[in-house]
């Protein structure tokens, strides 16, 4: 398959809500670690919000999904992260534009755009402990898998293991942004919840995509 539409989108978003709600606990327990214990719910109110939205149908073109997404984890998320996924969903959406599919070549735009719009937002570096580390690798591995000509299957499921390494690098790492950064020191030796979250939003678009291939 070389494209996705916005039914496989459509699939993604709802599979990544049903996976963060899924993982609440886990993910509110990594945020009790070193945050304030509400990662999990801020994800699972926000992904709920989300799904209530989408409800009536998804819309036809892909700015329009992405953008709705994004509004709403903005509007229904009082945590970081909601304006930060909300960013991301906006941000992609935008690059994306009014289609009603995307090539390889296409996704990895939308998707690099959405974290360049966490980067404006939260100013986050490599290293620092958040989202971005598990986003960023995936967002490479992508752009490295289909220049090595791999299938769009095939470089998602590349994204999605990059971005699962990525979160689990996070572990020794000393916060440098958002609350875990309060903690300093004490904040090396646990996971960081956003890069866990973000892995999750990565494995379930390879498994929207891989769903949508049979
Ligand atoms: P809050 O920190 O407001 O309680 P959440 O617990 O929902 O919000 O989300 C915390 C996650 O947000 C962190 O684990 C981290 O990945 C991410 N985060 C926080 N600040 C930033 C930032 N400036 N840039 C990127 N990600 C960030
Ligand atoms: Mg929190």
């Amino acid at each position: 398959m070389a494209a996705i539409d916005t039914a496989v989108l459509g699939d993604w978003v709802s599979r990544f809500g049903t996976a963060v709600t899924e993982k609440r606990d886990w993910l509110t327990e990594l945020d009790s670690a070193i945050g304030d214990a509400d990662h999990g719910a801020n994800m699972a109110r926000g992904m709920s919000a989300v799904a209530e939205k989408l409800s009536a149908g998804t819309p036809a073109t892909v700015d329009d999904l992405l953008k709705t997404v994004g509004m709403t984890l903005v509007s229904s998320v009082g945590g970081a992260s909601g304006p930060l996924y909300g960013t991301f969903f906006l941000r992609m959406g935008m690059a994306a534009g009014p289609v009603t599919e995307l090539d390889g070549p296409g996704l990895a735009a939308a998707l690099r755009a959405g974290l360049d719009g966490i980067v404006a937002r939260g100013k986050a570096e490599a290293g620092d402990k958040t989202m971005f580390d598990a986003m960023a690798p995936g967002v490479d591995a992508l752009d490295a898998a289909l220049g090595d000509g791999a299938s769009l299957a095939d470089a998602v499921r590349a994204a999605a293991e990059a971005a699962a390494t990525g979160r689990d690098a996070t572990m020794p790492l000393v916060a440098r942004k958002g609350r875990a950064s309060y903690l300093g020191e004490r904040s090396a030796g646990h996971l960081d919840p956003g890069a866990a979250s973000t892995a999750i939003l990565f494995d379930t678009l390879a498994a929207a995509v891989a769903g949508s291939a049979g």
